[in-house]
């Protein structure tokens, strides 16, 4: 009778333990269904365009300032229904990450934190009637409006890289890449007598964080995933170019570091070239400044980003690198009402004497969606004096090359190794907003210790 009862106390103690866990990790939303105002009933309308990095800590922040009030609404424009966790995208390429642990779902956690949610993309301003239209001639008012449309690729001009280049500037852009090296796999193994080297040479026009990480990718993909599967191809005839303009690669890092991950690309056979600018992309070689053609049809840009295009139609104040031109504030110049933040924004920094604005990051683009969320709510509540001027914090810099080595510069310590790569793991795992995804990665990652990565090519989901 004895052990019954005990066994019963277990059991009913494991299933109430088991439902406060669910509800912990499954909040209910602020608003029920029922109850929620629409966006245009609320007294003041905060809109915020762009649901990444800078837009989604916006108006999270806002709607966390805003909970126990009944006078904001906000609701956010976006053109994908998902924040893109870019520091993670690169691991698509070689099946290390899930492409569906990058995509966090917006609507969730906005609809959760009491704002509303619109998939749409901007297409203008009515600035006179306060008033944004996005594609389908939808409108939508506001009294502040938050602009966080990001940036994209930048081509220099460079004949041939829009035709012939894959880049980096979104999931599917990774899965692109990943797409292409099976490609040239199953290519070539129903190939006859000689195969042509730029088959398998993959170029990466630049060596900053973002084509570091990508060439290493494309060993790994090679290396690990593909090389078992494909017996008949001898994996170092796969040639992986990095190419750099400048002197270095990751020249925004300290030299003991940028030796440190060079070391570990000549390792994986990687070849760099540094001081090497490309001249002209063509859809079998790349034309090197100087008269050097490396013969490859599989071409990767990651050498440029601009601030998003779009915003040209906006009728904003541009400044001549592009981006919204902004006070220190993070109010768009003589546009009462309007913000702007992340890499569509060309933001003072105060650490930089030559004039130099805040980088377009994660990082910054975040910390501007916290000032922007506090310095909306101060000027709706008439409260100037609460106004906050933006100060760029950089907290360091986590490069991963491959899943065993990051080389990380944290608050000034740096470290570079299968520590690092551990370390790179949990910063980016508990940053991940959506808890599905840091579980499901979690899980991945301690599966991916005991099992070879597989990949497949799943036709159709780009244009592979
Ligand atoms: C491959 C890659 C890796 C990176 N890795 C790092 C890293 O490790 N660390 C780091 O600090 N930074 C990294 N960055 C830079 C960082 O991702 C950006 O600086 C940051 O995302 C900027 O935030 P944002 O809000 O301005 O733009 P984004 O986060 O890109 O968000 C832009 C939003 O605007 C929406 N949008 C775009 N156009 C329209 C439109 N016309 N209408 C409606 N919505 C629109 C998009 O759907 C998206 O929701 C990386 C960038 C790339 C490309």
């Amino acid at each position: 009778m004895g052990r019954l009862l005990k066994g019963s106390l277990a059991l009913g103690g494991t299933v109430v333990l088991l439902g406060a866990l669910k509800r912990a990790l499954n909040p209910q939303p602020r608003y029920a269904a029922w109850e929620k105002p629409g966006y245009e009933e609320f007294e003041n309308k905060v809109l915020v365009v762009g649901g990444g990095f800078g837009g989604f800590t916006a108006a999270k922040e806002l709607t966390e300032f805003i909970k126990d009030r009944e006078d904001v609404g906000v609701l956010v424009v976006a053109k994908d229904n998902f924040f893109t966790f870019w520091p993670m995208v690169a691991g698509i390429v070689s099946s290390d990450i899930e492409t569906r642990n990058v995509a966090q779902p917006l609507r969730r956690a906005l609809i959760t934190a009491g704002a509303s949610f619109r998939r749409a993309k901007l297409t203008g301003v009515d600035h006179e009637n306060k008033r944004v239209t996005v594609d389908g001639g939808l409108e939508f008012p506001y009294d502040h409006l938050i602009i966080s449309l990001g940036g994209q690729p930048n081509f220099f001009g460079i004949p041939g890289v829009e035709e012939h280049a894959l880049h980096m500037r979104g999931i599917e852009d990774a899965e692109r890449i990943r797409n292409r090296m099976i490609e040239r796999f199953e290519e070539v193994s129903l190939m006859r007598g000689e195969i042509p080297e730029s088959k398998l040479t993959f170029v990466v026009i630049g060596g900053g964080a973002t084509g570091v990480e990508v060439a290493s990718e494309l060993h790994t993909l090679v290396h690990e995933a593909l090389a078992p599967d494909y017996p008949n191809i001898d994996p170092h005839r796969v040639r992986i170019f990095l190419i750099e303009g400048l002197d270095n690669i990751l020249p925004e890092l300290d030299p003991v570091l940028r030796r440190a991950a060079r070391t570990r690309l000549v390792n994986q056979r990687i070849e760099v070239k540094t001081n090497t600018l490309a001249e002209e992309i063509t859809s079998s070689c790349v034309r090197l400044k100087g008269g050097e053609e490396i013969a490859a049809e599989n071409v990767i840009w990651t050498a440029g980003n601009r601030p998003n295009a779009a915003i040209s139609d906006l009728d904003l104040p541009i400044d001549e690198r592009n981006g919204i031109k902004v006070d220190s504030y993070l109010r768009v110049q003589d546009r009462p009402g309007i913000w702007a933040i992340g890499d569509c924004a060309a933001i003072p920094n105060s650490n930089e004497e030559n004039g130099r604005g805040v980088p377009p990051t994660a990082q910054a683009a975040v910390q501007e969606g916290k000032t922007v969320a506090k310095n909306v709510l101060a000027t709706i509540d008439g409260r100037e004096e609460d106004l906050e001027e933006f100060e760029y914090r950089p907290m360091g810099q986590l490069v991963e090359l491959g899943s065993d080595f990051a080389v990380n510069e944290v608050m000034g310590v740096r470290f570079s190794g299968r520590l690092a790569a551990i370390f790179w793991r949990l910063t980016y795992l508990t940053r991940l907003n959506s808890p599905q995804s840091k579980a499901q990665q979690a899980a991945d990652w301690i599966l991916g210790t005991l099992l070879r990565p597989a990949v497949t090519q799943v036709r159709g989901s780009s244009d592979e």
